[in-house]
């Protein structure tokens, strides 16, 4: 890590920090005390499935890859499913995304797999770089799309909602303590496990796994991940084949990012998907 380019970054640090804090020793004591009800893990599963597309199919292979095109309100769900996540605003995740890519295992990849599992995990996000020489040239074209741009100006208010909206649902199945319960399981259990299960990608798909598409960068593919990841742990094929709106390419690999984009485009809500043609 190179200190005069990167500034430790308290506000991010602050917000993870209380993630982890909330679901390891808030969500514990609050089992001791109180039940969740069927109305919290239905909230859980539902934002877990809604925010983890938000990143796979929308931050990831929409904004970042490109890999498909789409009708704007589909481009605008992906917007507000993705900020519920807490990934930061598609603008900065997809060009963050680009540079590794583009920069895969050198010092500017942001999650940088040679400094190790943890830095690549969550290590790299506690740091920001402040030589906007790094990271703009890797905005230009996401500066392009006003949709882009508006979930960029109002990205806190999209997580706020992506946390208000457990505790309403909660309310009023249970009042104050309902609202508490699916805020902490929905709301901020949920942000937790879709954080890890992103974080998994560029950890463990970097350290563990097999190259059977290229050994260009340290990229390995991992069907465990994938089950865990919507289809992202296939991230060999991808980093070799990065405009592939599928990750895993097979017709058997548990890719339901790949299933939802391909049947958005079956009632013309996308088009052009992007596919290699691999033996
Ligand atoms: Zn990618
Ligand atoms: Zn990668």
């Amino acid at each position: 890590m190179d200190a005069t380019t990167r500034q430790f970054d308290y506000l991010t640090t602050f917000l993870f920090g209380t993630i982890v804090v909330g679901a390891m020793i808030g969500l514990p004591i609050f089992t001791y005390y109180y039940d969740f009800s069927w109305v919290d893990w239905t909230m859980f599963v539902i934002l877990y499935i809604f925010t983890g597309l938000g990143i796979t199919v929308g931050y990831h292979r929409l904004f970042a890859h490109r890999s498909f095109k789409c009708a704007k309100w589909v481009e605008m769900v992906l917007l507000i499913a993705g900020g519920m996540a807490l990934q930061n605003s598609a603008l900065k995740w997809a060009s963050d995304h680009i540079r590794h890519h583009a920069r895969c295992d050198e010092d500017e990849d942001p999650y940088n797999a040679k400094l190790g599992f943890w830095w690549s995990h969550c290590g790299w996000l506690f740091w920001k770089d402040t030589d906007p020489s790094l990271y703009d040239k890797y905005k230009t074209k996401l500066k392009q799309n006003p949709l882009v741009m508006w979930q960029h100006q109002n990205y806190i208010a999209v997580v706020i909602a992506g946390l208000a909206f457990p505790f309403i649902i909660g309310s009023l199945y249970n009042g104050w303590i309902g609202g508490v319960s699916c805020f902490l399981l929905a709301g901020v259990a949920r942000t937790f496990f879709v954080l890890n299960s992103t974080f998994f990608i560029n950890s463990i798909c970097h350290l563990w796994g097999n190259q059977p598409h290229g050994t260009s960068d340290s990229s390995r593919d991992s069907w465990f991940v994938s089950l865990l990841t919507f289809g992202e742990g296939y991230h060999n094929y991808h980093h070799m084949y990065q405009t592939d709106y599928r990750n895993g390419a097979q017709w058997y690999n548990f890719d339901p990012s790949k299933w939802l984009i391909w049947t958005l485009s079956k009632f013309g809500f996308a088009y052009d998907l992007r596919r290699q043609s691999v033996p």
